[in-house]
């Protein structure tokens, strides 16, 4: 049995490392040379301490205020697309209390699943990506982010997750080799930070290892379809037949969800990084900065990464270092020894969230075509619950029965 993935990304490969394992013949399509993609310069984390998705209540009011400030973590570009029309509406009337009470426990129990698998990962023969379970710390430097934290700390417990109130000296104890300008943390000891570039080229090189077949800057087209049944996929210049197909093209499977008559309501959510190796900036723990809404990860022993921003202005406008030069600066209110230079635009990385329109991936097999798998969707937390989701469209292909519920993530949803 024939396996085409459209998609390497860690979606798309994860699926590749479990439909290898339950012995397919399995095929992974991209459109680039699957080096620089969102799954690489992202900030790694493993994050159950995430059960609350993008589409809140808060993040509309926030988000209006931002989108003022060109240094700002979130920026939309106001635009009459009707992918952005459709997305947007959707996102409003996602963005309630009672959403976010229903996803909280699909969003901990995926993340959970996939915490438990790359912990698996660690043990398998050629798998390397610098895991470490050491815990996140979400700083926050103002009181009404202070009583948030106790909010957060609450929900967290109520739904079985280790959460802790840690005042500013034991911050700064957790953290001894800067002087921290913050009121206090939460600390998720849970969580768990990788190395992602480390991540995807050791999954590509076990993979082909393992027979998997890898065809690059292919990008695909459209489907060719018989009644009920996908037979296979086009590009450019070939015609790739296969028994299954995989979705996991990250934001652009909502283009070729609409060639399968499906209506996927995403948009790119553009974040960016830099990443400095040996440099003089060193923490300790993963730290998300609250109020910026900035992302510090320690990686792979000797490197940093300080990553942030949601941008959705379509997938071809040039990047904004303003934006960049808004994440450094962020970084120097909490770290103030911290003077990162702007680096050149080239030492930039960015990376387009495929974001849903209520923050919650969209997995499983579709309803018109039995024999297409979708998996996309996945916003802030594709690296997160990547492994799970993996191991979910293994299941689905095989027809095994799940590891979860996966109702709450049904693709059709919107169409
Ligand atoms: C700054 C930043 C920080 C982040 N931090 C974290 C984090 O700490 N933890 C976390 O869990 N997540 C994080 N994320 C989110 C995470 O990176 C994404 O959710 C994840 O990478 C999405 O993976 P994917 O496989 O769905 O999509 P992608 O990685 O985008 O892969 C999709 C692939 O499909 C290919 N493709 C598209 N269309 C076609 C086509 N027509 N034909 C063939 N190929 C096609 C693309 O070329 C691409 O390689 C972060 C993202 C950003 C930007």
């Amino acid at each position: 049995m024939e396996v085409l993935i459209i998609g390497g990304g860690i979606i798309g490969l994860s699926s590749a490392f479990y439909l290898q394992q339950a012995g397919y013949a399995v095929t992974v399509i991209d459109r680039t040379d699957m080096q620089q993609g969102c799954s690489y310069g992202n900030a790694g984390y493993i994050c159950p301490s995430h059960f609350v998705p993008l589409a809140t209540p808060g993040i509309v009011r926030q988000g209006l205020k931002w989108m003022l400030n060109a240094k700002s973590p979130f920026y939309i570009r106001p635009s009459l697309s009707p992918d952005m029309i459709s997305w947007g509406w959707q996102f409003m009337k996602s963005a309630t209390r009672a959403h976010v009470e229903r996803s909280a426990v699909p969003l901990r129990d995926i993340a959970l699943l996939s915490k438990r698998l790359y912990e698996e990962w660690t043990q398998t023969p050629g798998l390397d990506f610098s895991y470490d379970p050491q815990g996140m710390l979400e700083l926050f430097n103002t009181e009404e982010n202070a009583h948030h934290a106790e909010e957060t700390i609450k929900e967290a417990k109520s739904l079985g997750l280790d959460a802790r109130l840690i005042d500013k000296a034991t911050l700064q104890n957790m953290e001894p080799d800067t002087a921290i300008n913050a009121l206090g943390a939460v600390y998720f000891p849970g969580d768990a930070q990788l190395y992602p570039n480390q991540l995807m080229n050791s999954l590509k090189d076990w993979l082909r290892t393992h027979g998997v077949q890898f065809r690059g800057n292919e990008e695909v087209t459209g489907f060719i379809t018989d009644g009920n049944k996908v037979k296979g996929v086009k590009t450019k210049t070939a015609v790739y037949a296969a028994d299954h197909i995989v979705v996991a093209a990250g934001v652009w499977s909502r283009d070729l969800a609409r060639e399968l008559q499906l209506k996927i309501p995403m948009v790119g959510g553009r974040g960016y990084s830099v990443t400095f190796e040996n440099g003089p900036y060193k923490v300790r723990h993963s730290v998300i900065l609250s109020e910026a809404r900035v992302a510090i990860s320690p990686m792979n022993g000797n490197k940093i990464r300080f990553g942030g921003t949601m941008e959705i202005t379509g997938l071809n406008a040039p990047p904004r270092m303003q934006r960049v030069q808004g994440i450094l600066e962020s970084v120097k209110r909490y770290f103030p020894a911290y003077d990162i230079p702007l680096p050149a635009a080239e030492d930039v990385w960015y990376g387009y969230r495929p974001c849903s329109a209520d923050g919650l991936p969209h997995i499983g097999t579709l309803e018109r075509y039995p024999n297409v798998t979708v998996a996309t969707g996945h916003s802030m937390l594709g690296i997160s619950l990547g492994a799970a989701t993996g191991k979910l469209v293994g299941e689905l292909v095989t027809r095994a029965p799940l590891s979860m519920d996966i109702s709450p993530f049904k693709v059709e949803r919107f169409s």
